[in-house]
C-alpha cells in the first residue's frame, strides 16, 4: 500500500470510517460483554480498548483510550494539560478510523 490518506476521495474516507466504526463498536460491545460477565479486566485495558492514535500538535498522542460516539468524530473528554489551571477539556474530535490500532 504506497497510496496516502490525502488521495482517498471523499466516497473512500467514508467508507473507511464506517469500517473503522464497525471494529470500533464491535470491540465496544465486546468489552461491556466481559464487564457485564464480571470477568477481571487486564491490568493494561488492552485488547478490547479502543485507544486515538491521532496525533496533537505540540502535545502527542490523544490521550482518548475510548471512542464514544456513532460513526461521527469521537466525543470523550480528554484533558491535554493536565498541570493548567484551570485543567482545560476538551472533546477528542477524532475520527473513528484514529481510534483502530492497525
Ligand atoms: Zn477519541
Ligand atoms: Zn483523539
Amino acid at each position: 500500500m504506497s497510496s496516502s490518506r490525502e488521495e482517498l476521495t471523499a466516497e473512500q474516507q467514508a467508507a473507511l470510517e464506517e469500517a473503522a466504526f464497525l471494529v470500533v463498536s464491535a470491540r465496544r460491545e465486546a468489552a461491556e460483554l466481559i464487564a457485564r460477565s464480571g470477568v477481571p479486566r487486564p491490568d493494561d485495558g488492552s485488547g478490547f480498548g479502543t485507544p486515538c492514535n491521532a496525533h496533537i500538535e505540540g502535545f502527542g498522542r490523544c490521550p482518548c483510550n475510548r471512542y464514544k460516539g456513532d460513526g461521527e468524530p469521537c466525543r470523550t473528554k480528554v484533558t491535554l494539560d493536565p498541570i493548567a489551571t484551570p485543567v482545560p477539556v476538551s472533546s477528542c474530535g477524532h475520527p473513528p478510523s484514529k481510534h483502530v490500532s492497525t
